[in-house]
């Protein structure tokens, strides 16, 4: 069942455990998240980069497959199609009609009141559909989809400046983690997490998930953190497996052996990141 984020983040707020936020690139990882999973009964939301997006034909393309999909493989658990860092109302309003159930818009890089600006507009639009909307305060860094980008950290000031001016659903404030890899132990502010967490009635999101300790994802989890987007070492366990096998197998040709050889390695770390989150239907 297709759903928004709004239920599924206000339960795991009150109950402190996590939804994972799993970004896919082709109809085989989508494919292998949902069945992982459903086979767990835990709620997904499946993240879409607007270079994925572009990558699969387009958001049209893309909401079609996940509905097949949750069709097709009888999916019962909620699944939430998300798009990730949306950097315009304009990009947020094609996924919304195209049929994705939840956004981000990330105007971070914009001044505070541009951010509410554009965040305003997308919220006024998505709500009118039941959609969600999650925004960024402060400014996640690292390296994503080959954007590379340096951090701010958030202000509890900022972040409820911006919920109480655009009424948003979730809310990632930049705090210490980055996408991609990290340099080192990665340095979050669980202080101000807290602090934000307990000032605003809506659930945060931690972008950046890969490579931050166990320890620190469950400090996390106890400070509001309700919704964790993992990419990057789902992209690490799925690419090492493939290039083993084709080192094993050189005469493979097969490309839906070649894909494949990959699932038994993504579904492993799906099941280590859900149980890690404590996620629960
Ligand atoms: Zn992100």
């Amino acid at each position: 069942m297709l759903v928004n984020s709004k239920d599924l983040l206000l339960k795991a707020k009150a109950s402190k455990y996590a939804i994972p936020h799993l970004n896919i690139n082709n109809l085989e990882w989508a494919k292998y998240i949902l069945q992982e999973c459903n086979s767990l009964n835990v709620p997904v939301i499946l993240g879409v980069s607007e270079g994925a997006a572009k990558y699969m034909g387009g958001f049209n393309t893309i909401a079609l497959m996940v509905k097949g999909l949750i069709t097709d493989l009888n999916i019962e658990i909620p699944v939430c199609l998300h798009v990730d860092h949306a950097s315009s109302f304009e990009t947020c309003k094609s996924a919304i009609d195209a049929g994705f159930t939840s956004v981000m818009i990330d105007a971070s890089r914009q001044e505070l009141s541009e951010n509410i600006r554009i965040t305003k507009e997308v919220v006024d639009y998505a709500h009118s559909k039941n959609v969600t909307v999650e925004a960024e305060v402060g400014h996640i860094g690292g390296t994503e989809d080959n954007i590379t980008n340096t951090s701010t950290n958030a202000t509890l000031e900022d972040c409820l400046s911006l919920y109480e001016n655009t009424h948003i659903d979730s809310l990632a404030p930049a705090l210490g983690s980055v996408h991609g890899f990290y340099k080192g132990e990665a340095n979050l502010d669980f202080a101000t997490m807290q602090k934000i967490s307990d000032a605003l009635p809506i659930p945060l999101v931690l972008h950046g998930g890969t490579g931050i300790s166990d320890e620190k994802i469950a400090k996390a989890i106890s400070c509001g953190i309700s919704k964790i987007n993992i990419n990057t070492e789902l992209q690490s366990v799925w690419s090492k497996a493939v290039r083993s096998y084709l080192e094993e197998n050189k005469d493979a040709i097969d490309p839906r052996k070649i894909i494949g050889s990959g699932e038994e390695a993504l579904k492993a770390r799906v099941e280590e990141i859900v149980t890690l989150f404590k996620t629960k239907i």
